[in-house]
């Protein structure tokens, strides 16, 4: 393999905070929101506009104990169920007893959840449920709701500052290995332009997901797993990356469709809709006590299966008896999309199959969202607290992003007043990351996500992901080559996009190839069964000197 590689290039500029965050969804914001009640100014860095994260686009809501007779207790359970045996009992714990004052506080910041004639706000169920406990907003567009109040919020706060098209590159770190800001490529107009540094005393990472590693995702187009990437890089801990949950019914738009594809709430059948296959059979029912409700890898698991017997490459939900009335008034961004790609709802099923949709997994933080690099946070859908397992419980990650952030802002703010965090000493020319990058050609995207999605899918064995990772290493050798040709001095966004994909993709892959079992949302097809006596324990990925990431199995 070739030496050539890439590092960020040198800073054209620079800028200070006492907090910088990366990313502005529903966990960065909420962590920005809360940090400046102690006084810290705050810097929120994202990579396009302030709203084109996952969270815009979540549709079913925010779970949380409110209803009567529910308890985080119970809601501690289903969670417990879902996350199959890998869950962190005491992350769980506090999701689900702060998540409902989390929730009021949300309310409190000014996001608007439906409410019936009575005042109440409305539940619903979801998959894995068993009670109703999804508070939702504008019927199916909660994370829009959600997203607009928060955005509105730090827009009144001046000691908020904001910058838009700025694509984070890597951590800056002081002498003794404490976080200490990071350098970022701004594509904007004047003084901030191209790359440059922000020096800072602290760093959260709240970069959302890394759906985009596949073909087919729910998931915005900014979700390339550039936290990840970026932590990996720092020498910050990941795990669980294995276990990408597949959302069983996402609008299927024909076999060619890629990228972002737009999803069909789990709420939808929680409100009775039947997925069938093409000769009208309920398929679920028998398969699980929740048939439909089942939680999401085994819906997924179970189409899979229904189109590998039939040949097909999509089943069906069919919701025609909801009528009319209900799917505008209940699901009214549903129908529109489905509408716009040529299906109505209200008088024919919907066709349906699974896609990329959420990452359990990923940059691994204590209760506290703390890194294993000390003064790196991470919140939201880009860390891994513990609370998911193998699998995410729906409606969990809304919470997540709410709970966990807030424990940042307390975390730091406890720090501040105590006069632990680091004042801003370093020097950025001397800090830069020391891990090179190997820069892929920016096209090898879409061959990525190609490889991705044939080999380390729903279906995964040791063959077809073999086969993905020695794709995947010829792409990197191609981006060693590449970087050799090309001037170093200024990588598009696209490029470095496809080095972070590759990056994740590669340790997904391992990771996933090493787990000879199957659990979750992790489903081998040559290690067809859950094995407790080997694997009830998490896959901890860290890149190695070579820069190629290594995973290792915790002690059990
Ligand atoms: C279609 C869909 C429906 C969903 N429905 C639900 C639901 O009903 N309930 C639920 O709980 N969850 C749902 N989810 C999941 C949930 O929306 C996400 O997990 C959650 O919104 C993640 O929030 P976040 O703040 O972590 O990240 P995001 O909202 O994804 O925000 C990430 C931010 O980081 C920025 N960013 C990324 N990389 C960089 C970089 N290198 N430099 C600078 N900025 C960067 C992005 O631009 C963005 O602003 C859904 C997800 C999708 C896609």
């Amino acid at each position: 393999m070739s030496t050539h590689r890439l590092t960020a290039p040198a800073p054209g500029w620079t800028a200070a905070t006492d907090v910088v965050v990366v990313g502005s969804g529903v966990a960065g914001l909420t962590v920005a929101l809360n940090v400046r009640k102690a006084g810290l100014r705050v810097m929120v860095v994202t990579k396009a506009m302030l709203d084109d994260g996952s969270t815009r686009w979540a549709q079913g809501g925010v779970a949380a104990a409110l209803g009567e007779g529910d308890t985080p207790e119970q809601h501690l359970d289903d969670t417990l169920v879902a996350g199959a045996g890998l869950c962190d009992e005491e992350a769980v714990r506090t999701l689900v007893t702060e998540g409902p004052d989390a929730v009021r506080r949300l309310i409190a910041t000014g996001a608007l959840f439906d409410r019936g004639e009575d005042g109440e706000i409305l539940l619903t169920r979801e998959g894995g449920h068993h009670r109703d406990r999804i508070v939702h907003a504008g019927g199916d567009a909660t994370g829009a709701e959600i997203s607009r109040a928060l955005v509105a919020a730090v827009h009144t706060d001046p000691g908020i500052e904001l910058i838009e098209h700025a694509l984070v590159l890597d951590l800056l770190t002081d002498a003794a290995g404490h976080a200490a800001g990071l350098t970022l490529h701004v594509m904007g107009e004047g003084q901030r332009d191209g790359v440059g540094a922000v020096r800072a005393r602290a760093v959260v990472l709240a970069t959302g997901g890394m759906g985009q590693v596949f073909s087919a995702t729910t998931n915005p187009a900014v979700s390339t797993g550039d936290g990840v990437a970026l932590a990996l890089r720092a020498g910050a801990a990941v795990t669980d990356l294995e276990f990408v949950q597949f959302h069983p019914t996402v609008l299927w738009l024909g076999p060619e469709a890629e990228g972002q594809q737009p999803l069909v709430s789990e709420a939808v059948r929680g409100e009775g809709a039947h997925l069938v296959d093409a000769d009208g059979v309920r398929f679920m029912v028998g398969q699980h006590e929740l048939a439909e409700l089942a939680p999401r890898d085994i819906v997924a698991k179970a189409i899979t299966r229904r189109m590998q017997e039939q040949g097909a490459d999509h089943m069906f939900l069919d919701g025609r008896h909801f009528g009319a009335e209900m799917w505008e008034q209940r699901f009214p961004t549903i129908l529109a999309s489905c509408r716009a790609h040529g299906i109505d709802p209200v008088t024919e099923p919907i066709p349906v199959a699974p896609a990329a949709h959420y990452a359990s997994g990923g940059v691994r933080t204590d209760g506290h969202g703390r890194t294993s690099v000390p003064g790196l946070y991470a919140c939201g859908e880009v860390a891994c607290t513990g609370v998911h397992g193998a699998n995410r419980l729906a409606s969990n990650s809304l919470l997540e992003g709410l709970v966990f952030a807030e424990r940042i802002a307390a975390d730091l703010s406890g720090r501040h007043r105590a006069g632990e965090l680091p004042e801003r000493t370093v020097d950025v020319e001397a800090t830069r990351s020391a891990h090179p990058v190997p820069l892929p050609p920016s096209e090898a995207r879409a061959e990525i996500q190609r490889l991705m999605s044939r080999g380390a899918g729903v279906l995964r064995s040791a063959s077809s992901m073999a086969g993905t990772a020695a794709g995947l290493g010829l792409i990197a050798e191609q981006g060693y080559a590449h970087v050799a040709e090309e001037k170093p001095a200024d990588p598009r966004v696209e490029t470095w996009e496809a080095a972070n994909l590759l990056l994740v993709a590669t340790a997904l892959v391992a990771a996933a190839a090493q787990r000879a079992e199957t659990r979750g949302c992790h489903w081998r097809e040559d290690f067809p069964e859950r094995d407790d006596a080997h694997w009830r324990r998490h896959l901890i990925t860290t890149l190695a000197a070579t820069g190629g990431p290594v995973s290792t199995p915790e002690e059990q």
